[in-house]
């Protein structure tokens, strides 16, 4: 039920303290409209019971194990909630001068120079507004870096069929033409056909590592050597950091741009499409490019004692005047910040070593939780691999057995209380489950999960009918997604009795 079904006309939200403004008091008649718009009318009450309601029916991480592959849906700390909603960072103005905002303008600088610490890159731009944005930038400094050589001919990214699907959108929305290569069996890159892939004609190539497939690239340096070689860039899409903050660096593998989803490993729970931040960091030759504004520090200009905590440096946002070769702006105003400051509360709470943790614990999970599933018979895709912070198990077998496919597993972990992990994606494994415990699940919780496999293969032995039908206890049950997504209707429209009310 929408809350617009639930309204009465003239009720209002404070029946116990009414009061009656006019705000129509000063504005000319000819602006003001002659009808009423169309908004709910409700007391409170029903405004909060059915809201509540309404988030009582959401499958979140706040209730649920959510194991949802690529996507990291961990728990974030609620401090870094409260911190970066302080009543100071709420209240500025976009548009407030840089001297009136150095508190924030010093924890963007920090987390900048955090980042790049974390990914061995060069410079850090905090700009892009999602993972796909920082694509779409780090796709941009590329082309804008082989402009600037008059170097043109190149008109090429190269892109593993394992890839997010962002990957090759990306190259196409910067007007390059999209070269897949396959994967070998083991779920590294197919060397030869990169190789014959990679010419003059390459402006670069876009990897995952650890992949897409779950599994860390070993020939890494061959392939930067093969790309580099040929006057082409290295594209890391680093969504997912997990597995390897603190262990490894995008840049010490010889990557030349990097996107990282702070929504995904800094600390913002994500979901529904935002709001999120996908910071770009670039290796020396990109810095001109990065998109702007990014933050510079200037020391200063006096010395010595009694400065205060930061050396009495000032901050100031860069602009066009300082980086005339930037790829511009990619939105409004400065970046999400409130994602911003939660990432830079979230990396200064965990130091250096924290980070080191969330990669050992991230790792640890999905080992532990590959191995229970192997060994209570699952098909790991790429048993001979360690995983990262994720593994596929195929559904094939199964589905041969019973005709219960991936998709009817996933259904069934709803009534089980469980999340289901990413269905259909890598769509390299026929019936695969990409899943991704993260760092912070118990290991009862992945022992649960384990079990709950084991109920729902043995229910699709006996009474595949049960599982077909599933879920049962969702407020809905399993919907038509070809028809929500051919005729989406999102508009209400007020029915004879509604208006009536
Ligand atoms: C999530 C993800 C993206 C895209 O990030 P958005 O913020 O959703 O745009 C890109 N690549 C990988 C590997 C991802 O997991």
């Amino acid at each position: 039920m929408l809350i617009f079904e639930r309204s009465h006309t003239g009720r209002r939200n404070a029946a116990q303290a009414p009061h009656h403004a006019t705000i129509a008091d000063g504005i000319p008649a000819a602006l003001l409209r002659q009808d009423r718009p169309l908004l709910p009318e409700a007391s409170e009450m029903d405004v909060v019971r059915h809201y509540t309601r309404l988030s009582q029916k959401n499958f979140s991480i706040d209730t649920h194990f959510y194991p949802l592959g690529s996507c990291t849906m961990k728990y974030n700390p609620r401090a870094c909630n409260t911190l970066a909603m302080l009543p100071n960072f709420l209240a500025r103005h976009p548009l407030a001068p840089d001297s009136t905002g150095q508190g924030v303008l010093a924890c963007l600088y920090d987390l900048q120079e955090i980042l790049k610490d974390v990914t061995g890159m060069a410079g850090v731009s905090l700009m892009p507004m999602a993972g796909a944005q920082g694509e779409f930038a780090g796709i941009a400094m590329m082309r804008a870096y082989h402009d600037a050589r008059n170097d043109t001919a190149r008109t090429e990214i190269i892109v593993p069929d394992a890839a997010h699907g962002t990957n090759p959108a990306t190259a196409v929305m910067c007007g390059y033409t999209v070269k897949e290569i396959p994967t070998d069996a083991n779920g590294d890159v197919d060397l030869d056909a990169l190789r014959a892939a990679t010419g003059p004609q390459t402006a670069g190539l876009m990897l995952t590592n650890p992949s897409t497939l779950g599994v860390f690239e070993k020939r890494i340096t061959d392939i930067q050597k093969i790309i580099h070689d040929a006057g082409g860039l290295l594209y890391y899409d680093g969504a997912n950091l997990n597995a390897i903050l603190g262990k490894v660096k995008p840049g010490d593998m010889g990557f030349d741009v990097i996107h990282m989803n702070l929504h995904k490993t800094f600390s913002t729970p994500h979901g529904g499409g935002g709001p999120g931040a996908g910071a770009v960091g670039v290796a020396q030759r990109l810095l001109p490019f990065l998109p702007l504004p990014v933050v510079e520090k200037l020391p200063s200009p006096l010395a010595g004692e009694g400065l205060g905590e930061r050396g009495g440096a000032t901050y100031r946002y860069l602009t066009e005047k300082d980086m005339p070769q930037s790829i511009g702006h990619l939105s409004a105003f400065t970046g999400n910040i409130g994602i911003l400051l939660r990432a830079y509360v979230y990396a200064r709470m965990l130091g250096a070593e924290g980070m080191n943790r969330v990669a050992e614990f991230a790792t640890l999970n999905a080992n532990y939780l590959m191995a229970e599933l192997g060994k209570a018979g699952f098909t790991v895709a790429f048993p001979q691999r360690r995983a990262s912070h994720e593994f596929i198990v195929s559904m094939k077998p199964l589905k041969d057995a019973t005709g219960i496919s991936a998709m009817g597993v996933a259904k069934r972990l709803l009534d089980k209380g469980f999340h289901p992990p990413t269905t259909y994606f890598p769509m390299l494994v026929p019936e695969c489950l990409l899943i991704e415990p993260t760092e912070t699940e118990s290991k009862e919780t992945l022992d649960a999960f384990v079990n709950a496999m084991k109920e729902i293969r043995d229910e699709a032995h006996a009474t595949p009918e049960l599982v077909k039908g599933a879920p049962y206890t969702m407020p809905v049950r399993r919907l038509d997604d070809v028809k929500a997504a051919r005729e989406l209707d999102l508009t209400w429209k007020p029915t004879a009795s509604a208006s009536a009310a």
